[in-house]
C-alpha cells in the first residue's frame, strides 16, 4: 500500500470519521495509478450515521423552505465551481471519457438547482367533498431517514438525482455510494458539509453494500431506501426493506433495450443512435441499446455503416486528448464482458467487430467495441445484460416481429425506433412496454426534470427525477376538516 496516496474518510454527523480499514483504488485507464484509500465502514459506522440522520431529521424536515432551498443552490454552485476536479475524478475512477464525465457533472449541479427551485413550488391539494360539508386537502410531509445505495456507473449523476430531491423535501440521508467508485461523490459529499447542511443532515458512509447496503435496509431508523444497481441485488434491498419496517422502497435496475431500424428509417440517424447507445459510456449504462433489431431491406447497409463507424472509436485512456471510447471500469467487468463475447460466438453469432481486449499505452481494462449479428433474440447474449461495450443484431421482416422482440425480454427500462412513419413511431409509443421510448434518437440519454424509470424486471415504485421524485420522498396525507 502507497502511503502517500489520499484517505478519504466518512462524512458522519458532520465529522470526518476515519476508517478501521482502507481500500485501495484504482485508475481503470491505468492500474498503476492509486487513486486513493477509501474508508471502509461496516454495521456500526452505518449506525452512527443512521443515529445521526434520525437526530438531525426533525430540525431539518422543520427548517423553512426557503433555506432548504438555499443549502440547494450553494451545493449546485459548489459542484459548479470545482467541475473540472469532479470531472477529472470521474473519468479516473471510472473511465468515462472527460467529456462524457464533465456532461456528467454538470448534470448533478443542475440537478441541485432544479430541486432547489422544486421544492419552492411544493404543494398539496384541495378537494370539494361529495357528500359532506367538507374541506378535503392533501398535505406532503418528509419521510425521515432516507438509505440511498448507488451503483458505479454514474458515480455523481445518481447520487445527485436521490440526495437533491430527499433533502429538499425535508428528509435526513445516508448514502453509500459503490465500492468502485466512491471518489466522485466523495467529492460531492465534501461540497454539500461545505454548503452549510446541518450536521447528521447528510451522511456518506463507504464499505461493502452486503454490510452497510443490508444494515440500510434492516434498520428500524430507515423509513425510505432509494436503490439503483442490478435487478438480482435489488430484488433482496426491496424484501429486506419491506420485511423491516415496510420501508417505502425505489429501484432502479438493469436493461436490456432495443433499438429498432426500421426500413423506412434515415440510416445516418439510425448509426448515429446505435453508437451512442451501444457504445456510449463504454456501454456502461442502463439504458444502453444492446439488442438493434433491423429490418431486412436496410440490414446489409446498416451493418456496414455502423461497423465503418465503429473502426473510427479511438479506445483508450478516458482523460487522454482524442479517446472516443474509455476502458471498462474492472477486471472482473472486462471478464464478465469477454465471458458474454464467448457465449455469443457459441450461440452462433456472427462477429461482425471487436471481441477483443486492447493494448494501449498504460495498462488498463480496455476492451474493441463489439458487434455480434445474425442472433436471435432468445440467446442468452439478448437475454443478460452484459454491460459493456457488446451489442448484437437481430434481423426481422416486418414491424410487428420488431415489436414483439423488442418485448421479449424481462426488462422493460429504455427502447427506441428509427422511422419515417409517423403512424409507426405513434404506435410503438403506445404499444412498446420500456419505461423511456425514444423515436428517431438514442434513448440512452434522459433529461432531468421529466420523469425516469422502466417496466417490468427494470424498475420498482415510483419514478425518479423531476416533479415525479416527490412521490417517493414525501408521505401523502389527506385531512377533512369539517368547519
Ligand atoms: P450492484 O452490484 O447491484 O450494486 C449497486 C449498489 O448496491 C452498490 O453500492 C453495492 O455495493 C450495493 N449492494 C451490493 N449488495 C448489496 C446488498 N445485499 N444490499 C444492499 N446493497 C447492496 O450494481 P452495480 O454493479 O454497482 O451497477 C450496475 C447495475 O446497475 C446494472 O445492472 C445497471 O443496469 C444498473 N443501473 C441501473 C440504472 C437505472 O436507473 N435503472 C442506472 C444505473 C445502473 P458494493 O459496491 O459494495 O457492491
Amino acid at each position: 500500500m502507497t502511503s502517500a496516496a489520499p484517505r478519504y474518510d466518512h462524512f458522519i454527523d458532520g465529522s470526518l470519521v476515519a476508517g478501521t480499514a482502507y481500500t485501495e483504488n484504482r485508475n481503470p485507464s491505468d492500474t498503476g495509478d492509486l487513486i486513493g484509500l477509501y474508508a471502509k465502514g461496516g454495521v456500526a459506522e452505518a449506525d452512527a450515521a443512521i443515529e445521526a440522520a434520525a437526530r438531525a431529521f426533525p430540525g431539518w424536515a422543520a427548517t423553512p423552505i426557503a433555506e432548504r432551498s438555499a443549502v440547494l443552490q450553494r451545493i449546485s454552485a459548489g459542484i459548479t465551481a470545482r467541475e473540472g476536479e469532479l470531472a477529472d475524478m470521474l473519468a479516473r475512477e471510472e473511465g468515462k471519457t472527460l467529456a462524457e464525465s464533465i456532461g456528467e457533472v454538470r448534470r448533478a449541479a443542475a440537478t441541485f438547482a432544479y430541486y432547489a427551485g422544486e421544492v419552492l413550488s411544493a404543494r398539496g391539494s384541495v378537494y370539494a367533498s361529495l357528500a359532506t360539508p367538507a374541506t378535503i386537502e392533501t398535505v406532503h410531509r418528509p419521510v425521515g431517514v432516507v438509505g440511498i445505495i448507488t451503483p458505479w456507473n454514474f458515480p455523481i449523476a445518481i447520487p445527485a438525482w436521490k440526495s437533491a430531491p430527499a433533502l429538499a423535501y425535508g428528509n435526513t440521508v445516508v448514502l453509500k455510494p459503490a465500492e468502485l467508485t466512491p471518489g466522485t461523490s466523495w467529492l460531492m459529499a465534501e461540497i454539500i458539509h461545505a454548503s452549510g447542511c446541518p450536521d447528521g443532515v447528510f451522511n456518506f458512509v463507504m464499505g461493502a453494500g452486503r454490510e452497510i447496503g443490508v444494515r440500510l435496509c434492516e434498520s428500524p431508523d430507515v423509513q425510505a431506501i432509494t436503490f439503483t444497481g442490478s435487478s438480482a441485488v435489488g430484488r433482496t434491498v426491496a424484501a429486506a426493506a419491506v420485511a423491516h419496517g415496510m420501508k417505502k422502497v425505489q429501484l432502479e435496475l438493469g436493461g436490456k433495450n432495443p433499438l429498432i431500424v426500421m426500413d423506412d428509417a434515415d440510416l445516418e440517424i439510425a448509426v448515429d443512435a446505435a453508437m451512442d447507445g451501444a457504445f456510449g459510456s463504454t456501454g456502461q449504462r442502463c439504458t444502453a441499446s444492446s439488442r438493434l433489431i433491423v429490418h431486412d431491406a436496410v440490414h446489409d447497409r446498416f451493418i456496414e455503416a455502423l461497423v465503418q463507424r465503429m473502426r473510427g472509436l479511438t479506445v483508450g485512456d478516458a482523460r487522454a486528448a482524442g479517446t472516443t471510447m474509455g476502458p471498462v471500469v474492472s477486471e472482473s467487468q472486462l471478464e464478465q464482458d469477454l465471458k458474454y463475447i464467448e457465449i455469443a460466438r457459441s450461440e452462433g453469432g456472427q462477429l461482425a467487430f471487436g471481441g477483443e481486449r486492447v493494448e494501449a499505452e498504460t495498462p488498463g481494462y480496455y476492451l474493441q467495441p463489439t458487434l455480434f449479428t445474425h442472433t436471435e433474440n432468445d440467446w442468452r447474449i439478448n437475454q443478460e445484460e452484459v454491460f459493456g461495450p457488446v451489442a448484437t443484431v437481430i434481423r426481422v421482416h416486418d414491424y410487428a416481429e420488431a415489436l414483439r422482440l423488442a418485448d421479449a425480454v424481462e426488462y422493460g427500462l429504455s427502447a427506441s425506433i428509427i422511422t419515417s412513419s409517423l403512424a409507426r413511431a405513434r404506435d410503438f409509443s403506445a404499444r412498446c412496454r420500456a419505461g423511456i421510448l425514444a423515436v428517431n434518437r438514442s434513448a440512452a440519454g434522459t433529461d432531468l426534470h421529466v420523469p425516469f424509470g422502466g417496466n417490468k424486471a427494470s424498475s420498482y415504485g415510483s419514478r425518479e427525477q423531476g416533479t415525479a421524485a416527490r412521490e417517493f420522498f414525501t408521505t401523502t396525507s389527506t385531512v377533512y376538516t369539517y368547519a
